[in-house]
């Protein structure tokens, strides 16, 4: 399953930052997930549950899924076009000269901790982009 090996990159990932900055508890994740990324985040979720009961700093951890909108650029004309209502072909000008700029990544956006000290912090864009990237996507060629 896809979803289940983010998820894992994910738990591993927060135990090693846990471990890191001495974080007793995880708050929130929020996690943005490009459009066309093929991830489907029911299953996601489902994978979320699975790993919270196998890693204590998740117990009471809340995973916010947002959408990262899928934009699609033309080499041809220089456009940019939503990617999901045109695939492959350029509205203006017709070309399939585009490829896909945004909307095929996952990326943790924030992460709310609590430390060992019980000071609450936010560790913003921790892992920068490229979490996790899809080779191809259904757009992407
Ligand atoms: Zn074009």
């Amino acid at each position: 399953m896809h979803e289940m090996g983010i998820v894992l990159h994910l738990a591993k990932t927060l135990d090693e930052l846990a471990e890191e900055q001495h974080i007793t508890k995880i708050g929130s994740v929020t996690l943005q997930v490009g459009e066309v990324s093929g991830i489907l985040t029911d299953l996601f979720e489902e994978a979320g549950d699975y790993f919270k009961k196998r890693h204590p700093i998740l117990q009471e951890s809340r995973l916010i899924l947002e959408t990262i909108p899928a934009v699609t650029y033309c080499t041809n004309c220089g456009g940019q076009y939503e990617t999901v209502k045109y695939g492959k072909t350029c509205p203006y000008c017709k070309s399939g000269e585009t490829y896909l700029l945004y909307g095929n990544e996952c990326v943790i956006k924030e992460i709310e901790a609590e430390t060992e000290d019980g000071e609450e912090r936010e560790e913003e864009a921790v892992l920068e982009a490229g979490l996790y990237s899809r080779e191809t996507g259904p757009f992407n060629g």
